[in-house]
């Protein structure tokens, strides 16, 4: 359970409404016991037929004749002390001690009788003028207590479990703040190998099971041992030995439920693994509805989702199983405890000793009063016991999606800002890629490596050059140009910027120089407005306004329903491919970046537009270094760059100019004729 001390820190400033609620566990755990031992009075009432003050005279009378007796043994000890003392030989050295010892145990009893006659006679004077002597009365009496009782001990318990419900609630958002917080900490690569929907089962469902271990921890786990312990203590009160017998089962249920949570915490952590399963095909299927619609893919998501089902049905009923099996065994096994102290203790009554086979079992011989509350006593226990071991498989599965949240966090990043980077002016000399080699990273434990993506890429560009990356699908280029904003570094080589290698730099000062705008362009559930300002948010109106105009925003505002103010819906969803691309253009441009990378940027967006957009580009990309990777190489971008990269299988092949290209790259020659070739086909179709 080590993972749960790792919400400490988050509990800690709650510490006064935990302690608090601790205090109203005392108090339910002592009318438990109040309760309880109300069966005592009820069994002197009914079956003994004796009233309160008439066994309250009894006892104070056989704890008078007790001290009586214990004070004059106590007197004559005294005295044959003194003589003993009077003639010491070495015969009265032993018997000095032996008389010693039985002095200070009459003296044990004779305190234990003084005291007793102290609280009986203080009943007498205190409660017993209240009590009525009527038996009929006293058992109407005897209910009314244990109603009150009752009720008290439901209040507590209810003020009880709403302090620590709150004290969860709080230290549990504290855990997800933290988790939040670290997790963004994270670098891509570690993130996007985990898939969104891992990462929203822990954010959801292990935060649950866990907020449900706290709760546990802090309500049933205090409250019930407390409620043991009185019944424990009430046993020992009644007879101490026999108590003691029938806590020899102890170590045995301590083995089992050892084994039993084991085997509980594993099964957990399985069926959480089962759990991200689902959350992952529900992901899959909502995000990519469209397809599933278009490919009649239902049929085959259901098959999916219903196989995932299945698997976390199977998962589940271990540990139905095993929490099925844990009360029962706490059941018996406490039965079995009990009657290991209630045999005896029914032979002692029922016989009238106290002794069994030479051992003594009971200072007095019990009535059957006495019997009857250690029974109860005793039962008193098995069911605190019961309810704690139905709460222990929760706990342990709280502590395993403890484990799970903590685990995650512990992760180290991949990418992180060394200890003692230095600050980074804004880029303005030159941007290199040194001998990079760079492979993707695998899950953990899923064996093989992966091949390397980028193979000793090497390129130097000055400071304002417009380069254009072209390749195949899958060459490399959005993995190159990745590296620079620091998603992942590279294995071998380095990136420099200005000379720097930029794992030495501020993390921070390096991506406040860079924009980006990909393929698959992100935008947040908010209005257009926003989105772009999301680029600088100390950005004022006019500026968010002329980076709109300048991504050609402004064009298709006019058909929106509120301009700017419209709302873009979920990831972006209400808008067109191509209008996305232009908001997240103008996202970029205002955020004024010294490294511009446009990756695929205008591919959603039509002829007209694109050529509209160059046009704005070949402006904005003065003074600052852009990358541009496209798979169409028109000529409205070869107005405005510097040279084009050509990328093959993880390689830069070449470099250079786009006509010295043409005519000494083969590759690119290909590449631009394929995309001369369909866009005239593209024209004439048209
Ligand atoms: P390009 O941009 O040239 O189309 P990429 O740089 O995107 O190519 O990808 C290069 C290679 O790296 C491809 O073979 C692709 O399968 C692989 N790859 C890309 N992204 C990832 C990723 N997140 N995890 C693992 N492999 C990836």
């Amino acid at each position: 359970m080590n993972h749960f001390f790792r919400v400490w820190p988050h509990f800690w400033p709650h510490r006064r409404k935990f302690f608090l609620s601790v205090a109203f566990a005392l108090l339910v755990a002592f009318f438990w016991g109040l309760n309880l031992s109300m069966s005592f009075l009820v069994v002197k009432v009914f079956l003994q037929g004796e009233n309160l003050q008439e066994y309250v005279e009894q006892e104070i009378a056989a704890a008078q004749v007790e001290s009586e007796y214990r004070g004059g043994k106590v007197r004559r000890q005294d005295e044959e002390l003194r003589a003993l003392d009077e003639r010491p030989t070495r015969r009265t050295a032993d018997e000095r001690v032996s008389l010693l010892s039985d002095r200070s145990r009459d003296e044990a009893k004779l305190n234990s009788a003084t005291k007793k006659l102290l609280f009986y006679n203080w009943l007498k004077a205190n409660v017993l003028p209240w009590v009525p002597t009527d038996n009929f009365d006293v058992f109407a009496l005897i209910l009314a207590v244990f109603l009150a009782g009752t009720i008290i001990k439901g209040v507590c318990t209810f003020v009880q479990e709403v302090l620590i419900g709150s004290v969860v609630e709080l230290t549990t958002m504290g855990v997800r703040k933290q988790c939040f917080r670290e997790v963004l900490k994270l670098d891509y690569q570690t993130l996007s190998l985990a898939g969104t929907p891992e990462l929203m089962a822990r954010f959801t469902y292990d935060m649950d099971v866990m907020a449900h271990g706290l709760r546990l921890l802090g309500g049933k786990v205090i409250r019930e041992p407390l409620k043991a312990a009185t019944c424990l203590a009430l046993a020992f009160l009644v007879s101490w030995r026999l108590t003691l017998l029938s806590l020899l089962f102890a170590p045995l249920a301590v083995i089992v439920f050892y084994r039993i949570g084991k085997t509980l915490k594993r099964a957990s952590l399985r069926l959480m693994e089962a759990m991200s399963q689902i959350y992952k095909t529900l992901e899959e299927t909502f995000d990519g509805l469209k397809i599933v619609i278009a490919f009649n893919g239902a049929s085959r998501h259901r098959r999916r989702f219903h196989h995932e089902n299945k698997r976390y049905y199977r998962k589940a009923m271990s540990i139905v199983k095993l929490d099925a099996l844990t009360s029962p065994t706490t059941e018996t096994m406490g039965l079995m405890a009990a009657l290991l102290a209630l045999l005896p203790g029914a032979y002692l009554v029922l016989r009238g000793v106290t002794d069994i086979w030479g051992m003594r079992l009971v200072a007095e011989p019990m009535d059957i009063a006495e019997l009857s509350l250690l029974y109860v006593a005793l039962a008193g226990i098995i069911d605190p016991a019961r309810k704690l071991s139905t709460t222990f498989s929760k706990l342990k599965r709280g502590a395993a999606a403890a484990d799970r949240l903590f685990g995650f966090i512990d992760r180290e990043p991949l990418v992180r800002q060394a200890a003692d980077a230095r600050r980074l002016p804004r880029h303005q000399r030159s941007i290199e890629f040194k001998n990079v080699g760079f492979r993707y990273a695998t899950k953990p434990g899923a064996g093989s490596e992966r091949p390397d993506v980028l193979d000793d890429v090497s390129l130097t560009v000055e400071f304002g050059e417009v380069i254009v990356v072209v390749g195949e699908n899958g060459s490399g280029k959005s993995t190159l140009v990745n590296l620079l904003p620091r998603y992942y570094d590279p294995h071998r080589g380095a990136v420099l910027v200005d000379g720097a290698d930029i794992r030495d730099v501020r993390l921070r000062d390096l991506r406040d120089q860079i924009g980006v705008v990909t393929q698959e362009t992100l935008l947040f559930d908010d209005t257009i407005y926003e989105n772009i300002r999301y680029g600088r948010t100390s950005a004022s109106r006019a500026e968010v306004e002329e980076a709109a105009r300048r991504a050609h925003v402004t064009q298709f505002l006019d058909i929106l329903p509120d301009g700017f103010q419209t709302h873009v819906g979920d990831k972006g969803g209400r808008l067109s491919g191509g209008q996305r691309q232009r908001v997240a253009l103008a996202r970029a441009i205002l955020r004024d970046p010294a490294i511009l990378i446009l990756d695929e940027a205008t591919s959603a967006i039509d002829a007209q537009s694109e050529r509209l957009i160059h046009q704005t580009l070949r402006e904005f990309a003065r003074g600052r270094t852009t990358f541009l990777i496209t798979h169409s190489v028109s000529q409205s971008i070869l107005d405005f760059v510097s040279r084009v990269v050509v990328m093959q299988d993880g390689r830069l092949i070449a470099a250079g100019r786009h006509q010295t290209l043409l005519e000494t790259c083969p590759p690119y020659r290909s590449l631009f004729r394929a995309q001369v070739e369909q866009s005239t086909s593209q024209t004439a179709a048209a």
